[in-house]
């Protein structure tokens, strides 16, 4: 991912209708997708919540201000644009998650001994 402000605004704009979808939070999407909403307050906003999605999305923004944003947690090479636009909160590339699936064999794949 090379723009940074877009990316940001993916995430939040993606936090902002959880929020809303999920609180019913009212808050103006331009406020928030804008950046005018500080990340500051934000946190402070957020701090009492526990939520699994908004702590992905949180953690996305961390990494996304320390430069790690977009890097696969287990092989380090860059996940493509195409899935981190479909979810920022991707943290593997296609070709580790491929790896994990096959390594995990499904339930109806396995018989019992006859
Ligand atoms: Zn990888």
């Amino acid at each position: 991912m090379k723009n940074k402000r877009a990316v940001k605004r993916v995430i939040l704009y993606k936090l902002y209708e959880h929020l809303q979808e999920t609180y019913g939070i009212d808050w103006s999407r331009d406020t928030f997708t804008n950046g005018t909403l500080t990340l500051h307050q934000l946190d402070a906003l957020l701090a009492f919540k526990h939520d699994g999605m908004i702590d992905e999305l949180w953690s996305a923004l961390k990494r996304l201000d320390a430069g790690e944003f977009g890097l696969c947690i287990r092989c380090k090479k860059e996940v493509s644009d195409v899935l981190l636009e479909k979810d920022p909160t991707r943290r593997i590339c296609s070709e580790c998650e491929a790896e994990f699936s096959h390594a995990s064999v499904p339930l109806h794949a396995v018989s019992m001994p006859a």
